[in-house]
């Protein structure tokens, strides 16, 4: 099974000075900059996924969504996708390159934000070795399968649109000679109507299917569409799933023929999860998650800018705390502080991220309590001196520090590492 990582242009500086929290001397944002599979060797997954909607703006694309200017848009359609990525040359030469049209940017607009004939041309100009056909997101799933007239029109419409561009697309991609492989996106409010879809696509010609809108699913629904479509497809037939969120419980999919998958959840959980920030290898080959030390940066951190204008915290008396709290943590990393030190000065820094959330103090400590236990699991096990990966190796302790994007990155590009070796090992595939 392979696992793409979908590119949301995230790259590190990697003359980053940690301990006075500056960019290297002559830092440009992306030329000196290293992608994940630049810093880290072996790269931490097989393929890339880049969606059209992070590269071009257009009518209905939600502006958050794109990643890149007009001018990062020109060079990656000019030098094509590997070479922007810098994800070429013999190391990456088999590695996918996957184009999708990241339907969630358009999901509220009637129709997709790209014609099938547009979508076309930008994956040929940058040069993908896989297109997904452009489709229209179904978020609703009813297991109870119910008809065609019994779901809303606008139901049926993006089920519809989804399936004409399908045939469209491939027509295209045949008529022109396109060098990359196409996929067929499923689309649907069920698993059977899921499962018709996969039928057609297959029927007009598709070899190579890709499941959306799983990433509201549980785990259950997933596998009641899984079966369905498992049923009514040739055995040949491969699939991908889209913008799938359950990463970490991919293996309970892993008799439904998986050939491809594509996840960001390993590194956005590394500065989005509320506890479980840092991936390592547990026993009985299971991933284990640590939560990491909130240090922010008291002059940047929102939360507490507030409460100096408030006049509720002194800057100075949190810049001390702020420095005292990095001092134990580094200490320690170093055998030179206690667990109950370095414990004490974090969460006597830490105890003003809540204060003043206006929950109370009852309740404020009691969620103290809990982030101090959570704190103390990870000083404990020191989980980064157990790491081997590029970053662990070279940053030490900073890893598990919850503080600027340079750090919160690379523990996102080593979770990234850790879970493709984690289900390489469990699940085989590329190494
Ligand atoms: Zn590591």
């Amino acid at each position: 099974m392979k696992f793409l990582y979908s590119d949301t242009q995230d790259y590190v500086d990697p003359g980053y000075d940690f301990l006075n929290d500056r960019c290297g001397p002559g830092r440009e944002r992306y030329w000196s900059d290293v992608y994940a599979h630049e810093l880290m060797e072996p790269a931490p997954y097989d393929g890339l996924l880049v969606s059209m909607s992070a590269v071009r703006q257009a009518a209905g694309v939600a502006a958050s969504k794109v990643r890149y200017s007009t001018r990062e848009e020109q060079r990656l359609l000019r030098d094509g996708a590997r070479r922007f990525l810098r994800y070429g040359g013999p190391r990456f030469k088999d590695a996918m390159v996957m184009g999708d049209c990241g339907a969630f940017s358009y999901v509220e607009h009637p129709v997709p934000a790209y014609l099938p004939e547009e979508v076309l041309e930008f994956y040929a100009e940058a040069g993908f070795s896989h297109g997904v056909s452009p489709d229209h997101i179904i978020f609703d799933c009813d297991l109870s399968n119910p008809s065609e007239r019994a779901v809303a029109p606008a139901i049926q419409q993006r089920f519809a649109i989804t399936l004409a561009n399908a045939e469209v697309f491939l027509g295209l991609v045949r008529r022109e000679g396109m060098p990359f492989e196409p996929l067929g996106p499923v689309q649907g409010w069920s698993p059977k109507s899921m499962a018709e879809a996969a039928h057609r696509l297959e029927r007009m010609g598709y070899g190579y299917l890709a499941i959306g809108g799983l990433v509201p699913l549980r785990v259950d629904a997933i596998k009641a569409v899984l079966t369905a479509i498992r049923e009514r497809i040739r055995p040949e037939t491969k699939i991908h799933l889209l913008g799938f969120a359950k990463a970490d419980s991919i293996h309970e999919f892993a008799d439904f023929g998986i050939t491809s998958f594509d996840s960001t959840s390993p590194l956005i959980r590394a500065f989005k999860d509320a506890k479980a920030n840092y991936y390592a290898e547990g026993a009985d080959d299971r991933l284990e998650y640590y939560t990491a030390i909130r240090i922010p940066q008291a002059m940047e951190n929102a939360r507490l800018m507030q409460g100096v204008k408030r006049g509720q915290f002194s800057a100075e008396d949190l810049l001390r705390r702020e420095r005292r709290a990095l001092i134990e943590l580094r200490a320690y990393d170093r055998g030179a502080s206690s667990v109950e030190a370095t414990l004490d000065a974090v969460m006597d820094y830490h105890q003003f991220l809540l204060r003043g959330d206006g929950t109370g103090a009852a309740q404020q400590d009691k969620s103290l309590d809990k982030t101090a236990a959570l704190v103390q699991r990870t000083l404990e096990h020191q989980p980064w001196k157990h790491c081997n990966c590029a970053v662990c190796r070279s940053i030490g302790v900073e890893v598990i520090i919850f503080r600027s994007s340079n750090r919160n990155k690379r523990r996102g590009f080593h979770n990234l590492g850790v879970y493709s070796r984690h289900l390489h090992k469990t699940l085989g595939g590329p190494a």
